[in-house]
């Protein structure tokens, strides 16, 4: 006898076709730019106290300077909360290889690249219907010489993404238990990452709700 598929069933196959989409749309704009990207259970996301401490101790540039840096956003607390209304996390890793470290310290191009990269699948995300979709990347915001004075509005408001360390996440940690190879400290190569949180809408198009 073939047992006949419930709807709720039919919903959730939906959904997982629906993730597997956007992972796959993932790859395909990634790729090209010899990026990867990884899909990282959420639960290994876990924003600590500690790591936000090491924007102040030692106090980094973007400390207070940068508006996309602490203070000035969301605290642990607050992030974590949000974070349990998230389901799927994706690991946007860029590697270079290193000829002379000190030339990377004073390049932006992969974090602007990276910046980028992630900027983009945020939209593949919204396109594909999940709209609450939120990038994040490694690093103080690049995308002016210096950032816009207070009392003014960022320059680059769609773009600009703060980094995970911000909001407490060990981006480090969590490649490393998705088997993403990160030198620390870096000598053959250094590897930037990025983090997509996607929620997947509770209704997609079209969709109807099933007790
Ligand atoms: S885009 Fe410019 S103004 Fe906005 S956070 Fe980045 S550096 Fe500051």
């Amino acid at each position: 006898m073939v047992a006949t598929e419930s709807k709720s069933e039919q919903h959730n196959a939906s959904r997982a076709r629906e993730t597997s989409n956007l992972f796959r749309a993932f790859e395909s704009e990634a790729s090209p730019r010899a990026a990867q990207v990884v899909a990282v259970p959420v639960e290994t996301i876990r924003p600590r106290h500690s790591v936000r401490l090491k924007c102040l101790i030692p106090v980094c540039e973007y400390y207070d300077a940068c508006k996309i840096c602490p203070p000035r956003i969301p605290g642990v607390e607050e992030f974590k909360a949000a974070l349990e209304d998230y389901s799927h996390a994706f690991l946007v890793v860029l590697r270079e290889s290193i000829v002379r470290i000190q030339d990377l310290r004073h390049n932006d191009s992969i974090e602007l690249k990276i910046a980028q990269l992630v900027s983009d699948l945020e939209l593949i995300a919204y396109q594909h219907g999940f709209y609450l979709a939120m990038g994040l990347t490694v690093g103080g915001c690049k995308l002016c010489p210096e950032c816009a004075p207070a009392d003014e509005p960022c320059r680059h408001p769609f773009k600009a993404r703060p980094s995970p360390e911000g909001f407490g996440i060990d981006i480090t940690e969590v490649a490393r238990e998705a088997g993403v190879p990160v030198e620390w400290p870096p000598k053959a190569f250094v590897t930037f990452l990025g983090l997509l949180l996607v929620c997947q809408p509770v209704l997609s198009v079209g969709s109807v709700l099933y007790n």
